[in-house]
């Protein structure tokens, strides 16, 4: 089968690998579609050490099953390999699991492929209407729709009266304000300083706010959906007192937490990682049923041409929050 392998840092080559092999309990996919993730680059410009070359990247992906019950059916995948039996796989946290794997890193292959085996309950039936580019938005906006759940779980106060403030209008920013307005939130404002990155978040219908125009103490929910540093100190900054901060993105490990305001006016810090099981599946059932806006905001390039994608990705010559490869 043919697959673009990263090779090293800043290489990718499309080439022949070895067939993907179904193992015990799991099933192939067939893939249709494939999104490029932040950690895919982050992994392409050689930053990631769980991710060494040579590697197949691409977790956000969607296809055609082969074999098993759901043989021929269309899905999409979540790419979290959990244990099932630990005590936060039987608690419906599964993405805690000690033992998780997620394809793209080892000892999984990514989804930049023609083929991927993966076991059968890691994979959601989508409707016949719905295409495999929006069934493979599903891995990052669960991602935003998780963080949007657990922070509005810890609001004080309803959800239809907040004020909420993204960070980042990426592809998980963006999905994040989505989410938030699927919950009921009606006043999203999305904080990004990249103007190539406006028109799709001016088409959804977000108010956008450069790094200098986020008013202090501004909003009862903010979700950093990039972590860096600085964006945890707008974070720390924008909430107001008693409000929430969701953060999904790691740009930096550390830094930019005002814990002395974050004391004294008790405001709530919820570090979050991918999603649910359950977040998962209601995340495809929002994209099928237009919950998360018509999510016509990515750009398809083929699997074949995917080096240059990230080159351009790279060197910020990309306007679409998501880029999705088609091999
Ligand atoms: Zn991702
Ligand atoms: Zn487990």
């Amino acid at each position: 089968m043919k697959a673009l392998v990263y090779t090293g840092p800043e290489q990718l080559e499309f080439r022949d690998v070895p067939d993907a092999v179904a193992g015990t309990d799991e099933v192939l996919v067939r893939i249709h579609s494939s999104g490029i993730c932040g950690s895919d680059m982050h992994a392409y410009l050689g930053h990631d050490e769980r991710r060494p070359a040579p590697l197949i990247l691409g977790h956000e992906a969607a296809g055609t099953v082969v074999g098993g019950a759901l043989d021929g059916k269309r899905v999409t995948i979540n790419p979290l390999v959990t244990c099932q039996t630990c005590t936060h796989c039987r608690s419906g946290r599964a993405n805690l699991c000690a033992k998780r794997q997620i394809i793209s890193m080892q000892p999984r292959e990514g989804a930049f492929t023609e083929w991927v085996a993966m076991p059968e309950r890691n994979l959601v039936a989508i409707p016949d209407d719905l295409s495999f580019d929006k069934a493979a938005l599903a891995e990052p906006l669960a991602c935003g729709w998780h963080t949007v759940r657990l922070s509005i779980e810890a609001l004080h106060g309803e959800a239809g009266t907040a004020k909420a403030l993204v960070i980042g209008g990426g592809a998980i920013g963006l999905g994040a304000a989505l989410a938030l307005r699927a919950f009921g939130v009606a006043s999203v404002s999305v904080a990004e300083t990249n103007p190539l990155r406006w028109p799709a978040l001016e088409q959804c219908g977000f108010a956008i706010l450069g790094a200098d125009t986020v008013p202090d103490a501004g909003f009862d929910l903010v979700i950093d959906g990039v972590g860096y540093a600085a964006t945890r100190a707008t974070a720390c900054r924008a909430v107001t007192a008693g409000g929430v901060i969701g953060h999904i993105g790691l740009g930096e490990s550390t830094g930019g937490l005002d814990v002395r305001r974050m004391t004294l006016q008790e405001i709530t810090f919820i570090g979050t990682y991918t999603y649910t099981p359950d977040d998962f599946r209601a995340t495809v059932s929002a994209i099928a049923s237009g919950a998360l806006g018509s999510l016509d905001w990515m750009q398809t390039m083929p699997l074949a041409l995917g080096a240059e994608a990230f080159q351009d990705i790279r060197a910020g010559r990309m306007a679409a929050p998501k880029v999705i490869l088609k091999p």
